[in-house]
């Protein structure tokens, strides 16, 4: 049978107890399937990416990552535990490395290292850049980079949070179209958050609105409003 890379049960999350900002939801992303999550601003895209990242602690409900619990009320596996990769919008390469440092910062062994670094820096067609700091590449040019380094460890799940907030649409258009080819070259599998639709259509095969993944209340066990 088909078993889920990502498994959520129920999850609910809040900041405080007067307002519930993730309610219920359930959630399951099949390898390599590409999944986009819309909805407005303030609903809760990032708070759910940063709960399966084990950065936050669900106050209810299960994750599983293949078949293993990752979160619940018992147990939390440490983010670097869990093997995911996550991009977001705000600059997040290391300042003080070149391009090709960063994508294979953490790689220890010599020749995977280098064999990573070849793939990568040629999938992203970003060779000629692989001696440069960020300082010295474009926006555009870094958000390539981030992504080359968020896939070289071959992630159960890739999540990209909004990426290309901060690009130019002339060349989000031309992106989306590179990084289209190589997350079905990799067979990545892809849970994208965003608020662009056509976005979302160009890069993913299944768009979801978060406030659809309510569990329906004849379902519910907990946390019964
Ligand atoms: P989205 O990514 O969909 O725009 P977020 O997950 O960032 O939404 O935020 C959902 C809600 O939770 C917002 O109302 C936000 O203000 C609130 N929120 C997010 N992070 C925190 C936090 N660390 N502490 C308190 N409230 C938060
Ligand atoms: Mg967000």
């Amino acid at each position: 049978m088909r078993e889920p890379v990502l498994n959520i049960e129920s999850v609910s999350h809040w900041y405080s107890q007067d307002n519930l900002i993730l309610d219920a939801i359930d959630l399951d992303i099949y390898k390599g399937e590409r999944f986009a999550l819309i909805g407005p601003s303030g609903c809760g895209k990032s708070t759910l990416l940063r709960l399966i990242a084990g950065l936050e602690k669900p106050k209810e409900g299960i994750i599983r990552i293949r078949n293993e619990i990752v979160s619940d009320s018992n147990k939390m596996i440490p983010p670097e535990k869990r093997n995911l990769g996550l991009v977001v919008q705000e600059k997040a390469l290391f300042p003080h490395m070149t391009v090709r440092e960063n994508i294979t910062f953490g790689i220890r062994k010599t020749k995977k290292r280098n064999n990573i670094a070849f793939d990568l820096l040629k999938l992203f067609k970003i060779e000629a850049l692989k001696d440069k700091f960020p300082h010295e590449i474009s926006g555009g040019e870094q958000q390539r980079v981030a992504l080359a380094r968020s896939m070289a460890r071959e992630p159960n799940l890739l999540m990209l949070d909004e990426p290309f907030n901060a690009l130019d649409q002339d060349l989000k258009a031309e992106l989306y179209l590179e990084i289209s080819r190589i997350f079905s070259e990799k067979k990545v599998t892809l849970l994208l958050v965003t608020h662009d639709i056509d976005e979302a259509s160009i890069l993913t095969q299944k768009q979801v609105n978060l406030v659809e993944l309510r569990k329906p209340s004849n379902e519910r066990n907990s946390f019964s409003k």
